[in-house]
């Protein structure tokens, strides 16, 4: 009998999740041929039901990248931007810092619209900024902050500019409502080891009519060969090779898909909410508090609290660790300073969180937070 070397692991990290159980029977299947008609019919599948989950049109191009969440952001800039082309990039954050690399990198001139650490953008500081600007970028939610930004506002205020929005939905689509079709959103992308709870190496975009029309009009071929639209599309549309897809992973993401959507995606931003306030309860009494200011801006899906005073970060996180449980500190500014705990996908669920607080209980020598996490689970009392 083979036996599994590796210990359970309690993954607290905001990203990647714990895989699906759906998912990781799926990854048992045997190998077929990237060409098998089952692919193909599984591959369409996949289509309807990031449709559904982006909140598309019925007719909107959807694919899976062979890639992390970051593939998805360079095959949006570097199929829809050119050189010299003006791209207002919202960057709040590591990750929409990311984005206004590599829009520089397909040759952007890059207006960057910023907002103090911890907050999100104002649109009124984007419409700004518009004159002349083809594509606006922006991080729905910073996973380097916890902070959530406004993209329906920013979606109008692109609308009114004959402008194209990208959006960064990695930490949003597939945990709650995403409606890229009615804000107007033109490029979505994630990445499937997040909301998705699949393993990681897959990147589901969706890409809008008038993204299409763009990409038709460019002067020179998408630099990016690997992920140039009409190749997706020769490969999921039109049934012929473009490059090895890797089945397992579909088979994977198919599976943790149709649970998302099975669950539903108001089902599953409860279920964050509930596991979140739980969270915050219990941690509280301790000196946990909140590290984005105003509540509207507050990421659901990366519970982002400052330590208490004088708590010993990284002695408590290798403690963690040690017990097999990865808890996620701050990065740059906020490194030392803040948790960044996950709830998406697998990972917004009471059990993780209450193998956290027995832990806590234990290494900081207090009581009672995993009966304070306990109750405020508790449905609330009519
Ligand atoms: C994780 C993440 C990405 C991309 O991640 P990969 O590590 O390439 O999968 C992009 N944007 C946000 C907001 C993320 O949290």
């Amino acid at each position: 009998m083979f036996e599994d070397p590796y210990t359970e692991h309690v993954l607290l990290t905001p990203g990647p999740t714990p895989i699906h159980p759906r998912a990781q029977q799926a990854l048992m299947r045997p190998m077929l041929g990237h060409m098998d008609p089952e692919i193909f019919a599984l591959n369409t599948e996949i289509q309807a039901d990031l449709r559904a989950m982006y909140g598309t049109t019925d007719t909107t191009f959807t694919a899976l990248l062979a890639g992390t969440g970051s593939l998805g952001m360079e095959a949006g800039f570097a199929n829809l931007v050119e050189s010299g082309d003006e791209v207002l990039v919202c960057a709040n954050g590591s990750f929409g810092r990311r984005m206004a690399d590599m829009a520089t990198r397909y040759g952007a001139n890059v207006r960057l619209v910023t907002a103090p650490l911890g907050e999100a953008i104002d649109p009124d500081d984007v419409a700004a900024q518009m004159n002349g600007v083809q594509m606006v970028a922006v991080v729905h939610g910073e996973t380097s902050t916890g902070v959530l930004n406004p993209v329906p506002q920013i979606a109008q205020i692109a609308r009114q500019h004959g402008a194209l929005l990208t959006v960064d939905a990695v930490t949003t689509a597939g945990m709650e409502p995403f409606h890229m079709a009615e804000w107007g959103v033109d490029y979505a992308y994630t990445g499937a080891q997040k909301c998705l709870s699949a393993p990681p190496g897959l990147a589901p975009v969706a890409i809008s009519d008038r993204a299409l029309a763009r990409y038709h009009a460019r002067r020179t071929p998408t630099p990016l060969w690997y992920c140039d639209f009409e190749g997706l599309r020769d490969y999921w549309e039109r049934h012929t090779y473009h490059h090895t897809v890797p089945v397992n992973l579909h088979y994977a993401l198919h599976a943790a898909l149709r649970a998302a959507l099975d669950e539903g995606m108001l089902n599953r931003k409860a279920r964050v909410q509930h596991v979140g306030q739980a969270i915050q309860t219990a941690l509280a009494p301790l000196g946990f508090t909140p590290y984005v200011q105003r509540p509207e801006d507050r990421l659901p899906t990366v519970l982002a609290l400052r330590l208490p005073d004088g708590f010993d970060d990284a002695g408590v996180r290798r403690a963690l660790r040690e017990r097999h449980i990865s808890v996620t500190g701050g990065l740059g500014a906020t490194a030392g300073l803040i948790w960044r705990l996950g709830l998406m996908g697998e990972t917004a669920r009471p059990a993780p969180y209450r193998a956290l607080m027995n832990a806590l209980e234990d290494l900081l020598g207090v009581q009672g937070l995993t009966a304070r996490f306990d109750a405020a689970l508790e449905p609330v009392p009519v």
